[in-house]
């Protein structure tokens, strides 16, 4: 362990004339560039000293609290690169089911949240796992034996379906004469009755137009749980990977007036059946926030809409996904179906060309690898016609990729934005993913080593709350490929654990253009964690795994501000 020496912030004298805030000391303290400290003192919103503990100490005034952590471990703040906040923040507290399985626990958790709120019209929420039911399909009559009165709306957790009761179709207006729309599917039982499961755009749609959108104090409510929630897991700032005018509006209400304590970059979400003329529309979100940002003050924290997110394909499992060559059948052979590109390969070169020139930052969801080929070649088309900027385009997923496309990230400029918790081994890897993709494809996926070896700059999220948001149960996954104690999925794309953690906290940072963040330096904003355990202790990653998940975050600041805090 290489010890620096003390060093204070100069540059502004009256954070260096106060007595600091806060101070922590005998903790291990990860500084850039492989460097290490054991203090670090916060004044005001910055971090104003690194050094030896006993020199921090020394700084402290009679109002300086004194944070003592022998054996824990400071990081700066994570930043999820990838999230749904509101969403997930809305159906925390509704009916949550991701912290349950199984169709017995599912009606248990629903039923229960009926009863407690028996003024509800609406039952909401979501979380369910396909696995949980019979061909993945969950059925009416189990939600009205428990709500035979009010309608229920639950999406699942990939948020690609929807189980609803009688009560909600019959509000809908389904009946066995409703057509399915052109974007998905209405399951029926053999005489064409609807049996209470709704996918994609039959539960979009369903969402759009008969669930009560919530109120603009709902969404308040909804960011603040999900704020709450990830501080406590040591998250300072994320990117919010599908923002809505709606959802838009109660980040900046909670800007304005102090309540956003991270630091959110908003994705404004792309409408795939509309073409560029809704780029005038996306302007104008971000000009109208970015005023209220402005006027909330210093800019540290607050909200920050200045990214476009396209959905440019769907996913492998229902055969959405965009390939370059057909799905196969499951049973060795080959099927006529590609897959889906939601934005054709030319049109997509022409929203990012376009976008690019505007000063805005794409965000491409691309799961197939002809998705994330066309993503990387409409980056290519729009530094050909607008020259290089610094606006840190990305691709989330990024699962099937190409050995060619790999070095094309860094030559492009173009950050991987990881979701490493879904690279390991696991029901919907091997039952509905490997067996549709062949041995070779699958062999291919989340190549995570290979694109860093190949110079790209990697950032890291959850797309919470399809799984979960726990920045160390995702870092676990990065480093092992694999679940607790399992094989490993690929172990030659296993990262460092320096690696990983940079990704999560300096790389995340670096998207979401935080230059001021994501990293332990004198002078930069106080986003922190303090986690139980020191991680990057010998032999805490060995042969044997990483038990990184069993560290938990005691104490989150951000920008100065202790948000989470489990401290005696
Ligand atoms: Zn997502």
């Amino acid at each position: 362990m290489t010890e620096v020496r003390p060093r204070t912030m100069s540059t502004d004298p009256s954070s260096t004339a106060a007595a600091p805030d806060l101070v922590v000391a005998d903790a291990r303290v990860r500084l850039p560039g492989g460097g290490w400290a054991t203090g670090l003192a916060v004044t005001g919103d910055r971090i104003s000293a690194v050094g030896p503990a006993a020199d921090l100490v020394a700084l402290a005034g009679p109002r300086t609290r004194v944070v003592r952590a022998p054996g824990r471990l400071l990081l700066p703040g994570f930043q999820d690169s990838h999230v749904h906040a509101p969403f997930a923040g809305r159906n925390r507290l509704r009916v949550w089911l991701n912290d349950v399985l199984g169709k017995q626990a599912y009606l248990d958790v629903i039923a229960a949240y009926a009863a407690a709120h028996p003024d509800e019209p609406w039952i909401v929420g979501g979380g369910w796992a396909m696995e949980s039911f019979p061909g993945g399909l969950p059925r009416k009559e189990d939600l009205d034996a428990i709500v035979p009165d009010r309608p229920v709306f639950l999406f699942n957790k990939d948020v690609h379906g929807a189980w609803v009761n009688s009560r909600a179709l019959e509000l809908g207006g389904i009946t066995r004469d409703s057509a399915d729309p052109s974007d998905g599917r209405i399951e029926r039982d053999a005489d064409g009755e609807a049996t209470g499961c709704l996918h994609e755009g039959a539960a979009y749609s369903f969402n759009d137009h008969v669930v009560p959108a919530p109120g603009e104090a709902e969404w308040e409510a909804s960011i603040l749980e999900a704020q709450r929630h990830l501080h406590a897991l040591g998250i300072t700032g994320w990117q919010d990977a599908w923002v809505t005018p709606a959802t838009a509006q109660a980040y900046r209400s909670l800007a304005a007036d102090g309540r956003l304590t991270g630091r959110v970059v908003g994705a404004l979400w792309w409408d795939r059946h509309r073409g560029l003329e809704q780029i005038t529309d996306l302007l104008a979100q971000r000009e109208s926030a970015s005023g209220a940002a402005r006027s909330a003050g210093s800019g540290v924290s607050g909200f920050f809409p200045t990214t476009v997110k396209i959905m440019t394909d769907g996913v492998l499992e229902n055969y959405t996904g965009a390939l370059l060559e057909p799905y196969c059948d499951g049973c060795g052979g080959h099927t006529d179906n590609h897959g889906l590109s939601y934005v054709d390969r030319e049109e997509l070169a022409a929203a990012v060309t376009e976008l690019d020139a505007l000063g805005f930052q794409v965000h491409m969801h691309a799961i197939g690898d002809r998705a994330v080929r066309n993503a990387l070649d409409a980056v290519a088309v729009a530094r050909r016609a607008n020259g290089v900027h610094d606006h840190r385009h990305h691709i989330a997923h990024v699962q099937v990729v190409q050995p060619e496309d790999v070095p094309r990230f860094g030559e492009l400029g173009v950050i991987a934005n990881c979701q490493t918790y879904w690279a390991k081994p696991d029901p919907q890897m091997e039952e509905l993913t490997v067996p549709f993709l062949g041995r070779d494809r699958a062999e291919i996926q989340y190549p995570f080593e290979s694109m860093r070896a190949a110079g790209a700059r990697l950032c890291m999220g959850s797309d919470w709350s399809v799984t979960t948001a726990d920045p160390l149960a995702q870092l676990e996954v990065a480093v092992t490929r694999a679940e607790r104690g399992g094989a490993a999925f690929l172990p030659e794309q296993r990262l460092g654990l320096d690696v990983a953690v940079d990704a999560f906290t300096a790389g995340s940072a670096y998207v979401n253009h935080d230059d001021d963040g994501g990293a332990i330096v004198v002078g930069m904003r106080a986003d922190l964690a303090l986690l139980s355990l020191d991680v990057f202790a010998d032999g805490f990653v060995s042969s044997a795994g990483a038990p990184l998940a069993d560290a938990f975050v005691e104490l989150t600041v951000a920008s100065g501000r202790v948000v989470h805090d489990l401290l005696p």
